[in-house]
């Protein structure tokens, strides 16, 4: 299969991505293997190509948002129950899935009312209905944890230590095929494009976990600093939700479309928002902005840090940024509980997805064009 993988990391101009020719993957216990409709371009996947985040494997695929079709499921993994036919893990022969399959999905699906998935079938793993070939499913960045520790144990499986990760430590969606643990995988929302999905389960699900640690109150005044892929899901959900939100960001279009989006105003990244925010949100992976959210905060704000990278935060003055209970924080990665929960919301608010397609062959172009901010909304992939 046509891939790329991450060869040696630095910037973009050195060509730290490669295409190659992999083998396709087979699933192993507990997981399925998709057939790759779309895969986001995700900042953090610049990171990785850039060295900014070590690599944890040489040569490993990048790509953490995935949507694509079931083709072949492993040992272990429950099947639906009028599933007919036999799981077939040859690789030389997956099984086809027509594009556009909505249809079919809907089809084969004995559960959803005339093909559609409510919310209530949005979430996190198969389920106990199974999983059927063709089945459209989603892959996101948290690839696995122990389940044992103290951090699982109390639900912030997020804080794992022995968290694994898509792209990073195991294959990602740059690629034809990845495979999944089929309990880590999620089950989608109708009514959007493979595409339009994709983004949903990083941008999204982590961009939700930056704003649900922001604590904006009911009605709050919420600022949002840069506004990619991330911050344009987070800033709908916060607008559908009653908050009001100042958007920040230096690119003139970003600001153009926070403001088509419902933001109540959009300005510089550096500019002061026009009323105090009860809390804020960075996305832009840009230390220096620290101190000026958090001056932006009125009393008892609280920044969160939206990012797995930031440049250095310059000294901070404890009068100006942090006394009167002014709270800084970070997010990391996301539960499974959280993408459940977003992705939820997206199947009841129809959220805008602003999608800037490349052809999977193009995935270098499409990280050079988001290095250097060419990129709306967000990029994503298409075999
Ligand atoms: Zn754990
Ligand atoms: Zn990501």
């Amino acid at each position: 299969m046509r891939a790329w993988q991450v060869v040696t990391p630095g910037p973009m101009g050195t060509g730290p991505l490669r295409a190659a020719e992999l083998p396709v993957p087979e699933p192993g216990p507990g997981q399925v293997r998709l057939r790759v409709d779309a895969c986001g371009v995700c900042r953090t996947d610049l990171h990785l190509a850039e060295g900014d985040l070590g690599p944890h494997r040489p040569r490993t695929v990048p790509g953490h948002e995935v949507v694509g079709r079931v083709d072949a499921i492993g040992p272990g993994v429950a099947l639906a129950p009028d599933t007919a036919v036999a799981p077939d893990t040859d690789a030389a022969t997956p099984p086809s899935v027509e594009p556009g399959a909505e249809g079919l999905l809907g089809a084969v699906d004995s559960l959803g009312a005339a093909g559609s998935l409510g919310a209530a079938d949005v979430g996190v793993g198969v389920g106990p209905r199974g999983v059927r070939l063709g089945d459209r499913l989603g892959v996101a960045w948290l690839a696995s944890t122990d389940g044992t520790c103290v951090y699982c144990a109390r639900g912030a499986e997020n804080l794992c230590p022995a968290s694994t990760y898509t792209g990073w430590d195991v294959d990602g969606g740059y690629a034809e095929y990845v495979c999944v643990r089929a309990d880590y995988a999620y089950r989608l929302p109708t009514g959007y494009s493979d595409a339009e999905l994709a983004p949903l389960l990083c941008a999204g699900i982590v961009g939700y976990r930056a704003l649900r640690r922001a604590e904006l109150p009911p009605g709050g005044r919420l600022g949002i600093y840069g506004f990619g892929a991330s911050a344009h899901l987070a800033a709908q959900v916060a607008i559908a939700q009653g908050a009001r939100v100042h958007v920040l960001t230096r690119s003139a279009r970003a600001q153009a479309l926070a403001l088509e989006l419902g933001a109540a105003s959009a300005s510089g990244a550096y500019d002061a928002p026009p009323e105090p925010l009860d809390a804020a949100v960075l996305f832009a992976p840009v230390g220096e902005l620290v101190p000026v959210a958090l001056a932006a905060l009125d009393r008892g704000g609280t920044l969160s840090v939206a990012g797995i990278h930031l440049s250095d935060i310059p000294p901070l003055v404890y009068a100006d940024h942090l006394f009167q209970e002014r709270d800084l924080r970070s997010t990391t990665a996301n539960t499974r509980a959280d993408g459940a929960e977003f992705l939820a919301i997206a199947a009841e608010h129809r959220l805008a997805v602003t999608v800037s397609p490349y052809p999977l062959a193009a995935a270098d172009r499409a990280l050079g064009d988001l290095a250097a901010d060419r990129v709306t909304g967000a990029a994503v992939l298409l075999p």
